[in-house]
């Protein structure tokens, strides 16, 4: 496993993805996804210039981000049970999973305690697969659109995960829903002033999700190699 050609090869299909739909490059953040991976692996990640990284659970990234490196962003991308909020919030700068209501009101509360701030994206279940989580395409446009008026939170986006049926187009539905859906609220309330980012896209369908607007790609196997 190379990592540095792997991070060549994965620019480069993003460069593309890109190109196809006349989007700038730089439009598009690229996510390591460094769960199950050693610390070593992130180190040498961080040596290529790797600065956002996405870890699915909360020890984990306790283990592997903690002290905090200068301009390292560690993201949470796996869902957080409510009794782990006030670990994630030690070490994220990031909650990418937030689908309920009570773990808003609980964030805003420990960030307001820690005197931080916290971006937040909402993970939608545009695949309806029972395996993910996330809000349902139905509840989303409602249940956040009578979300509480953020303070130290800042309301950022969207994230989904697409389809695992081996064939990427078949997400393409999914992500469109959810920029159609960020879109909407975008427009609708001073509170979703910030709401620009979709986190869509991983090592198999990046470039749909892409040509629909991805705005951060989520990369672990084509990065790190398999898991
Ligand atoms: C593991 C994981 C990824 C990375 O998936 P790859 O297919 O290995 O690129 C992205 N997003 C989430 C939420 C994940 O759990």
């Amino acid at each position: 496993m190379d990592l540095e050609l792997n991070k060549q090869a994965i620019l480069t299909r993003i460069a593309k993805a890109c190109e196809a739909s006349g989007r700038s490059p730089a439009s598009v953040r690229l996510i390591w996804v460094s769960k199950t991976q050693p610390v070593s692996a992130v180190e040498s990640a961080i040596a290529l210039g790797a600065r956002d990284f996405g870890e699915n659970r909360v020890q984990e990234a306790l283990e592997k981000f903690l002290p905090q490196r200068e301009g390292i962003v560690c993201r949470i991308i796996g869902p957080v049970q409510k009794n782990k909020l006030r670990k994630a919030l030690q070490v994220a700068q990031a909650i990418d999973t937030v689908a309920d209501l009570e773990s808003v009101n609980k964030l805003e509360a420990l960030c307001e305690e820690a005197g931080k701030n916290l971006e937040i994206l909402f993970q939608v279940n545009a695949s309806e697969e029972a395996t993910k989580s996330g809000l349902s395409m139905q509840e989303a446009l409602d249940f956040l659109s009578s979300l509480p008026e953020p303070k130290r939170l800042v309301y950022k986006g969207l994230m989904t995960i697409g389809k695992n049926t081996g064939n990427p187009e078949d997400s393409r539905a999914c992500f469109a829903f959810l920029r159609n859906l960020r879109d909407k609220l975008f427009n609708s309330q001073p509170k979703f002033k910030d709401f620009t980012e979709l986190s869509m896209g991983m090592t198999d369908d990046l470039e749909i999700a892409i040509a629909e607007g991805s705005t951060m790609a989520r990369v672990g196997t084509a990065l790190f190699g398999r898991r």
